[in-house]
Parts: structure tokens; sequence; C-alpha cells
């Protein structure tokens, strides 16, 4: 088993290697990545985002179609939201092992500062680990550091570390064992 990274090809390009490695220091298991091939549906003209929940339908189609059994996490550049909330930052459905992440809201730019990789870079792998770990079955955490805290701003995302709080690390470790032993 190991994670599956779709980059669409709008995603801000030259950062996938990077993100992927961090991806993979931060929840422990190999993870590859390939330009996307899933088809992105679910665009709201009105709202001019992506309805996370139909992009999800359609990785899962992908999915289904492929024999694909292994985590997939979408990686795109367009807002996204869900129903009841103006936007997310990524959305995960674990009895498919689908997520997404949007690096829409994660950049310098969205809030008028000055751009950098390096920060977006942080963030994309944060949010990649954090539904990642959903995907694993964990829930998320009052420890405001820990990966699996949710976060809604960007600065409670620039808070977190890079990594799983002890907890949440233990729990990661059991239920990866039982998915995928
Ligand atoms: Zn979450
Ligand atoms: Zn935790």
């Amino acid at each position: 088993m190991h994670i599956h990274i779709f980059w669409d090809a709008l995603s801000p390009q030259g950062l996938q290697i990077p993100v992927a490695r961090t991806i993979m220091a931060m929840v422990g298991v190999h993870a590859t990545v390939i330009e996307n091939r899933v088809r992105v549906m679910g665009y709201v003209e009105e709202r001019k985002q992506i309805n996370a929940q139909a992009l999800l339908d359609s990785v899962q189609a992908y999915k289904r179609h492929h024999k694909l059994t292994d985590p997939v996490l979408l990686v795109l550049s367009q807002d996204l939201f869900r129903n009841g909330h103006s936007f997310v930052f990524g959305l995960a459905r674990e009895s498919v092992g689908a997520a997404v992440v949007s690096a829409a809201r994660l950049g310098n730019e969205f809030y008028g500062r000055e751009k950098s990789d390096d920060d977006l870079i942080d963030r994309l792998s944060k949010e990649g680990a954090h539904e990642i770990g959903h995907l694993f079955g964990l829930d998320h955490c009052a420890e405001r550091e820990c990966i699996m805290f949710r976060p809604d701003t960007l600065d409670e995302l620039d808070r977190k570390k890079k990594g799983f709080c002890d907890h949440c690390r233990k729990q990661l470790a059991t239920h990866i064992a039982a998915k995928f032993p």
C-alpha cells in the first residue's frame, strides 16, 4: 500500500516532490505523485467554487474504475466548498479512501502577503497529511499543534506542527496496521 497523490495540471508546479516528501515524513507511509487524471467535477458558477463532495464522487468513481484500493489525495488549485461552509481547505471520505486539498487559500498571495513557495509547501503538506489522517481513520484532535487539529484560518494552520501528537500518532499506527495488514 502507498499513498497516491494526484497533482492537477493547474496546481502550483514544481512543488510536487517536496510536498510528497514532507507528507511521507509526517505520515510514515510511502507516497507517489502523478499528474491528475480524475475529472474535475462539481464547479458551481454562482460561487466560483468546486463542491468538494462532488469532486470526491469523481475520485471515488475513478478509483472504482481502476480498481485502486490505496488512499488517493487529489491536489488542485480551485477553491472548494461543502454545504454549510463558505469554503474548505480540504475534505476526506474515509469509506472510499479519497481526499482532496485545494491550494487556493494556502498561498500568501490570497491574503495580500508576499508569495512564498516554502510556505505553500508547508501548508499543502499539513493539509494533505491531515486529510490522509482522516483516510486512515483519525478524527479531529483538540491539541492545537497536532496535524489533526481542524484549522478555520490560515494562522491556525500555520500554528500546527508538521506532525501528529503522541495520541494521534499511536492511533495512526494502529489504524494503518488494521486497514492495510
Ligand atoms: Zn479534518
Ligand atoms: Zn492529535
